[in-house]
């Protein structure tokens, strides 16, 4: 019998092949600049919740016991304007889009209802509201429930499950009655990954907005929502932007539309004189008027290391080595792991790729555990999906081999290698 082609010696290849690439990789140094997990852990569960920076536990330190304890008090409103701040430091590292722009805080979903209301508000009189079949489900619920309650139309267009929305699918669902369309830029599930400035010609042609949930994308994909003409977008910061578990998401609004599109929860941080204590509603002009409340300064402050090192790297080297990364994976996990059953759902181009990729596993509910237990961590998506997502400045080649070895021994438990003379064999 031959042996599979997966075998200690593809392994043993990659491994050289690894070496080489980590020791001419511009951003070798920085996945020294996270905090180390337990020995032998290897995480490649980035697209849930992104590495801690080294410099984050000292940061956090320094802000409650400096600041809370003492300086906050004393100064004011230091604290307060950190939405902004840290809205205007995401926009220049990670987004492409200009001061002004962006602000931090509330969660995904709660910016996500409140910029869906705002496009409404933009383009008043078009009645219908279009999202994906492919979106996370709390979008899809969040934009179902805007438009049931301003009683607009909701038009779902299928997204394929694993290559993605196609621009002709997309056309046909855009017309003169669209006010918005709301769509992830790279998919949750496949990984697929759409070309904002095609969606935008289509979309725009008919005058409608896009409402960008970009929380798949920011952190690994080189954003430039200036230059492309992005109109809004959402996006959580705790998956490839690494602020932290539950740090407030990003809300984004292109300047010229600021002042047309009004928010639907007004609180006083949304007021123009939040201070002054009027007694009617009055919206500040700028991206302020996205605010509502109090922000969670302490979950915001987490999000400045990060986005140093984001700084540091520079997006287009961080895309780079996103790329080479799932390149280097997809290709060691055809080799090795499909043999025993895995199977790839998501783009077969690098370039329609995100920053993750995912499998199916009839089994997947039970190896993602089995998996856990061997010290390798992924995403299971219900029902067959394996969702792999390295994180661009924290991993190395070598630890994709490593992982990759591990998963084979796994998968192994589960199901026999298909010989490699039979390339038309058993299923799975
Ligand atoms: C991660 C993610 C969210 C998270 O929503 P929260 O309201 O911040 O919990 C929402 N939508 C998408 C597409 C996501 O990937």
């Amino acid at each position: 019998m031959t042996a599979p082609e997966g075998g200690p010696a593809a392994l043993r290849k990659a491994a050289r092949r690894a070496r080489r690439l980590d020791a001419r990789d511009p951003l070798a140094p920085f996945p020294g600049r996270f905090a180390p997990v337990p020995d032998g852990r290897l995480l490649l569960d980035g697209a849930s919740l992104g590495r801690l920076p080294a410099a984050t536990p000292a940061l956090l330190d320094r802000v409650v016991r400096d600041e809370w304890g003492s300086r906050f008090a004393r100064a004011g409103t230091q604290w307060r304007d950190l939405p902004q701040r840290i809205g205007d430091r995401m926009a220049e590292a990670v987004l492409g889009a200009r001061p002004g722009e962006v602000v931090a805080g509330d969660c995904t979903s709660v910016n996500l209802y409140k910029l869906t209301a705002a496009a409404l508000e933009a383009r008043p009189g078009r009645r219908t509201v279009v999202v994906d079949d492919d979106n996370s489900p709390t979008d899809r619920h969040v934009v179902a429930g805007v438009a049931a309650e301003r009683e607009r139309a909701l038009r779902t267009v299928h997204t394929h499950p694993d290559t993605g929305l196609d621009m002709a699918t997309l056309r046909s669902a855009v017309d003169e009655d669209t006010a918005v369309v709301v769509l992830p830029l790279v998919s949750p599930r496949s990984g697929a990954l759409l070309d904002m400035a095609q969606v935008h010609e289509v979309v725009h042609a008919q005058g409608a907005l896009v409402l960008w949930d970009l929380s798949h994308a920011v952190g690994a994909v080189d954003l430039q929502l200036a230059a492309t003409g992005a109109d809004m977008a959402v996006a959580a910061t705790y998956k490839h932007l690494m602020a932290g578990p539950g740090c407030p998401a990003l809300l984004y609004v292109r300047r010229d539309l600021q002042a047309c599109a009004a928010q639907p929860v007004h609180g006083w941080y949304g007021h123009r004189e939040p201070f002054a204590a009027r007694p009617r509603y009055d919206p500040d002009p700028t991206i302020r008027r996205f605010l509502t409340g109090t922000p969670p300064a302490l979950s915001l402050a987490a999000a400045e290391p990060a986005l140093d090192l984001l700084a540091e790297a520079g997006m287009a080297a961080v895309r780079a080595k996103s790329l080479a990364l799932t390149g280097f994976l997809t290709e060691l996990a055809g080799a090795v792991l499909e043999p025993y059953g895995l199977r790839p759902a998501g783009p077969a181009a690098p370039e329609r790729r995100g920053p993750h990729v995912t499998y199916r596993h009839p089994r997947a509910g039970k190896l993602v555990p089995a998996l856990a237990a061997a010290e390798l961590f992924v995403d299971h998506l219900p029902p067959d999906r394996v969702r792999l997502s390295p994180g661009p400045l924290s991993t190395r080649f070598a630890d994709l081999v490593e992982a990759v070895g591990r998963f084979r021994d796994v998968l192994a438990c589960f199901a026999p290698a298909r010989p490699a003379a039979e390339p038309g064999g058993r299923a799975s």
